[in-house]
């Protein structure tokens, strides 16, 4: 079938938006209708150059649609089922899936690294002859995609898709971040350095585990006043005086977590030093590949630890759909990360224009 998707071609060159020939779903993938994809700052690595890609590539990683056809042998999704697309893929059967470490799975790796569809490593969008790389296994900036069934999660069909698509990738990574990872339990205190999309999740994750204080740093005012709305109680802006003192100050002597999602070298850094001795440091945000962080040694004789994350450690079936009910139910805030709304993909150049310069928290383009 044709469609239509926005290509990355070269690292930093526009994304073509341009007719593409999708492929039939094969064993155990599903085609779906995209109807809304966030636009998430990771895709801007790999447009950039600054994360490997095989080119061209179908950018986009954060959709939800519904099912339109299945392939043979797909038994988890059926036709007119609303599903959110996950970000990592988990295949069920290697060690980490075995233990409960779903977004560690080795087969999502691989998925990661080529851009192709899970275990066939195929690709099933092109034109012409030229195959077209599909970003996680999923490519979502575009109105229909061809995705493993295991990249989509089930969802309730009363959810709104152009909000809760912001699941796939960086709402559950911060909600997962503080809640999963973190593990953080009332009264605990946590920093959460840069509040973007990712960032206001683990805020969210945090008020919900019970957090005694939560503090958002970041430079951006707007930012720092919409975390005090989805419950920070202490703004530190990262612009005036260091804030590393100041979340001293205000924890007494350093918080119990701390996690990182501005994806910086730096904020990786400030956000080890400041927790207190025994606390954990948490690092979400994607920082250049190849960029280096520094820590002074003499720190992990205080015992504390550092360690990462993807996708906040969620176990995709059991997290999405509670997430799912509890915004429903009010309890979290979600649609508050948005801040623009697009209608079109030929608006894609836009969008991460806009993300990149600061102007946005988070957008969504809806395709009807
Ligand atoms: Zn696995
Ligand atoms: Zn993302």
């Amino acid at each position: 079938m044709k469609t239509r998707a926005a290509v990355c071609y070269e690292p930093n060159t526009p994304l073509k938006v341009e007719e593409v020939e999708l492929d039939e779903p094969k064993v155990n993938e599903v085609l779906i209708r995209i109807t809304a994809t966030g636009v998430c700052h990771t895709d801007l690595h790999f447009m950039k150059g600054e994360a490997p890609v095989g080119m061209p590539v179908v950018v986009g990683h954060e959709g939800a649609g519904i099912v339109e056809k299945v392939g043979p042998g797909v038994t988890t999704v059926q036709v007119g089922d609303h599903v959110v697309m996950m970000v990592s893929f988990s295949c069920g059967q290697c060690r980490f899936c075995a233990e409960g470490q779903p977004t560690m799975c080795t087969v999502g790796f691989s998925v990661m690294a080529t851009a192709t569809l899970p275990f066939c490593m195929e690709k099933r969008l092109h034109v012409g002859d030229q195959y077209m790389h599909h970003l996680f296994g999923l490519a979502t900036f575009a109105e229909y995609a061809v995705v493993h069934e295991r990249s989509c999660v089930k969802i309730r069909e009363d959810a709104p898709l152009d909000v809760v698509c912001l699941l796939g990738c960086g709402l559950s990574t911060g909600m997962g971040a503080s809640i999963n990872v973190a593990g953080v339990k009332p009264g605990e205190s946590i920093v959460i350095w840069g509040v973007g999309g990712v960032g206001l999740a683990a805020v969210m994750g945090a008020r919900l585990a019970g957090a005694g204080k939560i503090i958002a740093v970041d430079k951006n005012p707007k930012k720092l006043a919409l975390a005090s709305k989805v419950g920070a109680d202490c703004k530190v802006n990262a612009s005036k005086g260091d804030p590393v003192s100041k979340v001293m100050e205000l924890t007494g002597g350093g918080a119990d977590y701390s996690i990182e999602s501005a994806g910086k070298a730096e904020t990786i850094q400030q956000a080890f030093s400041s927790i207190r001795s025994g606390g954990k440091c948490i690092v979400v945000g994607m920082a250049p590949i190849g960029s280096m962080v520094n820590i002074p040694s003499y720190e992990f004789l205080l015992g504390k630890t550092i360690t990462g994350t993807i996708q906040g450690g969620i176990r995709h079936q059991l997290d999405i759909p509670r997430y799912v009910d509890m915004y429903m139910d009010g309890k979290i805030p979600l649609d508050k990360v948005i801040s623009n709304r697009y209608h079109s993909l030929n608006e894609a150049n836009e969008a991460f224009r806009a993300l990149e310069a600061g102007e946005v928290i988070r957008s969504i383009i809806e395709l009807r």
